[in-house]
């Protein structure tokens, strides 16, 4: 159920339905937003019973929530969410490129990454200390050694950072160093590690699990705003169909679904969602232009001798190019980047 208050509702009036709710053993969320306040009801197992709140001072009405994601809807807030990663917005008007190498693998390569990437115009880092690996044999990352290279990169270039948090065990020392927690698309339904992340109230990159569903993908969110998080950030990388012609089929019809039910930005990986360094242009520049809110790269100067996900790494001059063309293409669709 959400509560939705009248503009001219007190922070008073806020309060007294916040108790109400609370008095009934449930769970209320305030969501503040440009012209009026909503609050979100959870914990009920049934439907609440409207009557309970509709004679409060300052509410306007009482809307039952039909989808079984609340806090996520468009019902819950009309207005889109903007997170800002470190300072830098997403889910506004400019459209940020998040761009560096899959696993952070020296400092030499961090840094060498890093720099390209902010000369080319990216405004987020990424790369991974702690890597999801489908072979145990293979790399896994350089675990704390690679978040003080992150710190490094951030230091020397000024870009906030996006790093994976692979495990509930590592969560909080990966947060001292990141500026935003990526969760991966193997660990989208790791229902732990949602509630942990959701309660160290940094932002997220949500990434989409390689076999969920939008509702999955929405659900797995909702874990994360029902622990007090509202900063989070939805991304399609990519779903395992029948086609073998790419490493994944990215799902570009996501991205305007996905804004029309919920509030909360979605970016576009087309590095994971192809796999295949030649096909990352051509589907960021359709990301762009159906709508995404930001693009995730993957960049290595030495893709070759890369550790993990070569074969889908742009070198720094096709990043250079890549952000030539996402500018130019960014403005047809009333936006910048
Ligand atoms: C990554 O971003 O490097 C990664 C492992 O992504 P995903 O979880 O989408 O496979
Ligand atoms: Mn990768």
């Amino acid at each position: 159920m959400l509560i939705v208050m009248d503009a001219a509702a007190t922070s008073e009036d806020v309060r007294r339905v916040v108790t109400t709710v609370q008095n009934l053993g449930l769970q209320a969320h305030p969501i503040p937003g440009a012209q009026r306040t909503a609050i979100g009801v959870t914990g009920n197992r049934g439907a609440v019973e409207a009557a309970a709140f509709e004679n409060l001072p300052g509410v306007a009405e009482v809307i039952p929530v039909s989808a079984p994601y609340k806090l996520v809807s468009r019902e819950a807030k009309r207005e889109n969410t903007v997170v800002s990663v470190g300072g830098v917005p997403v889910g506004g008007q400019r459209i940020p490129v998040v761009a560096g190498p899959c696993a952070i693998e020296s400092e030499t390569q961090a840094l060498e990454t890093g720099r390209a990437v902010r000369e080319a115009g990216a405004s987020l880092y990424r790369g991974g200390a702690f890597k999801p690996r489908t072979s145990p044999y293979s790399f896994q990352g350089l675990g704390e050694e690679g978040l003080k290279i992150l710190s490094k990169v951030r230091q020397e270039t000024g870009l906030p950072i996006v790093t994976e948090v692979l495990d509930t065990e590592t969560a909080e020392l990966v947060a001292e160093h990141a500026d935003c927690l990526q969760i991966g698309a193997r660990n989208m339904q790791n229902f732990s590690l949602l509630r942990k992340v959701g309660r160290i109230r940094k932002p997220v990159l949500l990434k989409r699990g390689m076999s969920a569903t939008i509702e999955e993908l929405l659900l797995s969110a909702e874990y994360l705003l029902a622990e007090g998080n509202y900063d989070v950030i939805l991304c399609e990388r990519g779903v395992r169909t029948f086609a073998d012609h790419t490493r994944n089929t990215l799902d570009l019809s996501a991205i305007p679904y996905v804004q029309r039910i919920s509030h909360l930005p979605i970016m576009v990986d087309p590095s994971h969602g192809t796999g295949k360094r030649q096909k990352v242009l051509p589907l960021s520049r359709a990301a762009v232009a159906v709508g995404a809110d930001g693009l995730l790269i993957e960049v290595h100067p030495h893709p070759e001798e890369a550790l993990s996900d070569g074969p889908q790494a742009l070198l720094p001059d096709m990043f250079s190019e890549l952000m030539r063309q996402i500018r130019n293409l960014a403005g047809v669709v009333g936006r910048s980047a």
